[in-house]
């Protein structure tokens, strides 16, 4: 399997050599050249596989070179029982006739994205050890991102990660989970700042070539393509589990943000995976909602970038809808850079015509809604008091918006993408009472930590990573 670029460098290149990238060279973003089809004799195969080994036949369709052996033990190593609280690993709990959850986030960090992190820290190891290299990792951080790379990448040889946080201003549990790792490769940095004064010096780091190089400079941001791939898994393993035959379709409601989590089961639907509908759910910051109703894509500028009970989905554009556009376009690199190259920072944006936007759904399966905060707290209670299970504000918003757009008969899966515990005071004002924690955490603001505090200045940054960069 060979990857390209959206944008239209069709070098070829192997799984390994864009493991560790974040875009192409040419600005676009990385996908397979096709992508393999599963049959209905595969997936019924599939159907008694433990999770770890669903996730290693799925992977070795696109990564060939690792070998055979290698892969299966990474994956092995990765989804335990021991690390996400379930032998199901993603197991899926009934809701009401035609709607269930299926748990993401009962891995270290409590939220979906340890799902593909936990792979990448994995894979990230095996593959600077091959090439004698080292890598570190530089982040900026308000909370779930953070987190699920500092636990996927503690301990890992090769890798350390220096990540940035806004100081004081991350949930009292968010701070505890992060600054309370003592690894030695693990390096909190507390910015007297907000986030954009975070990600301002994760930019000017990085666009100090220079230092970049000499560093060894990487990220790993929702666009990396291993991400993506580790998050196909778990589609089939809702399927599996929702499916009561090998030809009954599913349909998925995935709170989204930057569209990784739901890219990923677009990517599932096109090998074959019988997905009925995909169905986008945002909060109040609602590019892709916009787009799915309108066909109209807009960037946001800041002014208009809403903080929300929802916070992991507060974004100004999606970052991986580049890769559903592609497709979508026919995979025309030159439309689709015409498209995403003009769009900057903050504006911009385009329209596809009428017929191109009815292929979202008919061909793609694509459909979309919007939660509020009021829709959100209404809907944690509503679970709470009707079905007994808490959720969290943006599992919340999928399950709203599943509610309202869901078909007669039509069979979906929610996607619960945090454990309420990491958003107390939303749940406080939903229900009135503290969220329940999983017992391995009870107490973690006591912790002793391990953490810097440094003014916004790329400068004192830079030392820092230099005077830790002991391989330099
Ligand atoms: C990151 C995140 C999302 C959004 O996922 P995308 O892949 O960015 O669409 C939703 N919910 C939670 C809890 C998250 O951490």
């Amino acid at each position: 399997m060979r990857y390209i670029s959206t944008r239209g460098d069709a070098t070829p290149r192997a799984f390994c050599e864009i493991l560790l990238e974040g875009l192409a060279p040419d600005g676009g973003l990385y996908l397979p050249e096709r992508y393999p089809r599963v049959d209905a004799a595969t997936l019924s195969r599939w159907r008694g596989l433990s999770y770890a080994d669903l996730a290693f036949e799925i992977l070795s369709l696109y990564i060939d070179d690792i070998p055979a052996a290698d892969l299966r033990a990474l994956c092995r190593r990765t989804y335990t029982r021991d690390r996400f609280g379930s032998e199901a690993i993603v197991p899926l709990r009934g809701l009401e006739a035609g709607l269930s959850i299926e748990a993401l986030s009962n891995g270290p960090t409590l939220a979906f994205k340890d799902m593909a992190m936990q792979l990448l820290g994995a894979l990230f190891e095996y593959e600077l050890a091959r090439r004698g290299e080292r890598l570190n990792i530089l982040g900026a951080t308000s909370g779930d991102t953070g987190s699920a790379a500092e636990y996927a990448m503690r301990g890992k040889r090769g890798v350390q990660v220096f990540m940035l946080s806004p100081h004081g201003r991350m949930s009292p549990f968010q701070q505890a989970q992060m600054y309370s790792l003592r690894d030695a490769n693990i390096h909190n940095i507390a910015i007297e700042g907000v986030f954009d004064d975070c990600q301002d010096i994760v930019k000017a780091v990085s666009a100090d070539l220079d230092f970049k190089r000499r560093h060894r400079i990487g990220s790993v941001n929702s666009i990396n393509w291993a991400r993506l791939l580790a998050q196909v898994v778990y589609y089939f393993a809702g399927w599996s589990q929702a499916a009561s035959h090998g030809h009954e379709r599913v349909s998925f409601a995935v709170p989204s943000g930057n569209f990784g989590n739901v890219c990923a089961g677009h990517i599932a639907r096109m090998m074959g995976l019988p997905i009925g509908r995909l169905i986008v759910a945002t909060n109040e910051n609602d590019v892709l909602d916009e787009f799915f109703r309108s066909g109209r894509y807009r960037v946001r500028g800041a002014a208009e970038t809403h903080e929300t009970s929802s916070p992991s989905m507060d974004i100004s554009k999606a970052s991986n809808f580049e890769r559903f556009a592609f497709d979508l376009l026919d995979r025309d690199a030159v439309r689709t850079r015409a498209l995403f190259g003009a769009l900057a920072a903050g504006e911009g944006g385009f329209s596809l015509d009428a017929a191109t936007l009815e292929r979202c759904s008919r061909d793609f399966g694509f459909v979309s809604g919007r939660s509020t905060h009021a829709d959100r707290l209404a809907t944690i209670r509503d679970a709470w008091q009707r079905h007994g299970t808490m959720i969290d504000p943006h599992t919340a918003d999928g399950l709203k918006v599943a509610r309202a757009l869901r078909l007669p008969g039509e069979r979906v899966v929610v996607l619960e993408t945090a454990l309420p515990v990491k958003f107390a005071s939303t749940i406080v004002e939903a229900l009135g009472r503290e969220p329940e924690r999983p017992a391995a955490l009870a107490g973690i603001e006591a912790l002793p930590r391990r953490v810097q505090v440094l003014p916004a200045d790329a400068q004192r940054v830079k030392a820092l990573i230099a005077a830790a960069d002991v391989g330099a």
